[in-house]
């Protein structure tokens, strides 16, 4: 039996120069077979069943290029602390679930942010304790590169105010808030879930960004391996709606090189990028600054990975055709990465990968001309949130925060994503911060940065494709993935169309 033909009829965008706007598409076997009117595809595949969408816009499919999708799916059903305004916000949250969960059971979640429960030092371990004494609690702050947990917690994983700093980790004091990977000592003494709530997860993350319009996404290596392990079930089984691109953590690229591990593994998963972290964050103060630091005075920041163990361990990933992929926020960060990736440049290229950055958050003005032909994962929802503290933490940079529009010019490669579960995977927040530039404020961050509709499109469909080496993904035309978004105005309600 042969595939069925179908004509999609709509205002189609391509994002292919040779024919920007069309009628209608001819779609069979999950690929593009013509773009053209719709009266000339029907001539041409008279059998052809017809999808009508003529009231609304068609584009090459929405991919977010940074998401930990599994911890994404598991937040789902986890304390959810975003928009939380004080400290009492919390307890009560964390009051009412500890209520209906077995005493001695953990209670996790996440979302929150200092500056936005209004407290300027770090909290401690007693205000959870008031309404949890009982539960260990341990709660993510939006970045993830800070947990706040309770005394329970802090009993199970045997840390006390004589216990020393881990390595890239700081336990502040007094006891309650573990930054970067001072909170693994709290996670490791959690309950691991079972390989079914792991399933569950992944298909909890992955359904929830197709619902949104999402037909892709890219994985960061955040995550534990059975995050991976539960997506390739989920695509062995054919039940995986969204195409993935998915990192490793540095620590296992010699076990990836034993296995024979590399790119372009097929079908919806894959393996694609080497993850590093060259700093930490801005909320948790974390981020690698140049001279003079934050404006509190609380210093320059955590360098995590050495620049040489980018260097070296970069050039293994491209050897094994995988694409390094390094977080820098920080501008300290940033310049160290680029010097890094300078070096980096001619193996890349020789193997046909693009060198990628996660989120270039705060730059220099020097710096922005050497990202011509990196790859730029960038995140815009963030900078909603963010603008307040960069104003307040670092005010010297912020005409280099979230500098899309510089980064554009100087020939990078935009990817957009979401960071999910930092910020929700809501593509229309995406594109009104980053054409607005307004931030939770009410200020704008950078107005000189602001990106045209059409161009956040690209970056967050062509861009990422580009990115992942999908040369059949993120434009409309023949043999290109017959995976579309489907939108009512670009930037406005969207939902997927893969076919
Ligand atoms: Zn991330």
């Amino acid at each position: 039996m042969t595939q069925p033909l179908s004509i999609i009829q709509a205002t189609v965008i391509t994002q292919d120069p040779q024919t920007p706007q069309a009628g209608a598409v001819l779609v069979g076997g999950g690929r593009v077979l013509a773009v053209g009117e719709l009266a000339e595809l029907q001539a041409t595949a008279p059998r052809a069943g017809l999808l009508d969408h003529r009231d609304l816009i068609l584009t090459p499919g929405l991919c977010d290029a940074h998401t930990h999708l599994v911890t994404y799916g598991f937040s789902l059903s986890e304390i959810n602390l975003h928009g939380a305004r004080s400290v009492s916000e919390v307890q009560a949250r964390v009051a009412q679930v500890a209520m209906n969960t077995p005493a001695g059971s953990w209670i996790r979640g996440g979302g929150f942010l200092l500056s936005e429960l209004g407290v300027s030092g770090y909290p401690t371990a007693g205000v959870l304790d008031e309404v949890s004494p009982h539960h260990p609690v341990q709660l993510y702050s939006r970045d993830h590169h800070m947990t706040w947990v309770n005394s329970a917690a802090l009993r199970a994983a045997g840390i006390t105010e004589a216990t020393p700093d881990p390595e890239g980790g700081q336990i502040v004091r007094p006891l309650g808030c573990l930054l970067e990977h001072a909170s693994a000592l709290v996670s490791a003494v959690m309950p691991e879930p079972t390989e079914a709530e792991y399933l569950a997860a992944a298909r909890a993350g992955a359904d929830d960004l197709a619902a949104r319009g999402y037909v892709s996404t890219h994985t960061m290596a955040y995550e534990p391996p059975q995050a991976p392990r539960a997506l390739q079930t989920l695509a062995a089984r054919g039940e995986l709606p969204l195409r993935i691109w998915a990192c490793l953590p540095h620590s296992r690229l010699d076990a990836a090189r034993d296995l024979g591990l590399g790119s372009g593994s097929g079908g919806l998963f894959g393996w694609g990028g080497v993850k590093f972290f060259a700093d930490g964050a801005l909320g948790s103060r974390t981020a690698w600054l140049h001279a003079p630091g934050f404006a509190d005075g609380s210093g320059t920041g955590i360098a995590l990975d050495p620049p040489e163990l980018i260097r070296e361990r970069g050039l293994e990933a491209i050897a094994l055709g995988l694409t390094p992929v390094t977080h820098a926020i920080g501008d300290r960060a940033n310049t160290e990465v680029l010097n890094v990736y300078d070096d980096l440049r001619a193996a890349a290229a020789a193997r046909g990968i693009r060198l990628r950055i996660e989120h270039s958050q705060h730059l220099r003005p020097e710096d922005v001309p050497r990202h011509k032909g990196l790859v730029c994962s960038v995140q815009p929802i963030h900078l909603q949130a963010d603008a307040p503290m960069i104003r307040e933490l670092m005010p010297h940079l912020a005409e280099g925060s979230y500098a899309f529009k510089s980064l554009m010019d100087a020939g990078a490669i935009l990817a957009f994503g979401s960071d999910a579960p930092v910020a929700a995977p809501d593509p229309r927040a995406n594109f009104a911060a980053a054409v607005s530039r307004v931030d939770d404020g009410g200020g704008r961050l950078a107005p000189a940065e602001a990106m045209t509709v059409e161009d956040v499109l690209w970056a967050h469909t062509r861009g990422p494709a580009m990115a992942a080496g999908w040369e059949d993904e993120g434009h409309i035309r023949p043999g290109a993935r017959a995976a579309f978004t489907l939108w009512d105005r670009l930037g406005g309600n969207a939902r997927a169309l893969v076919l």
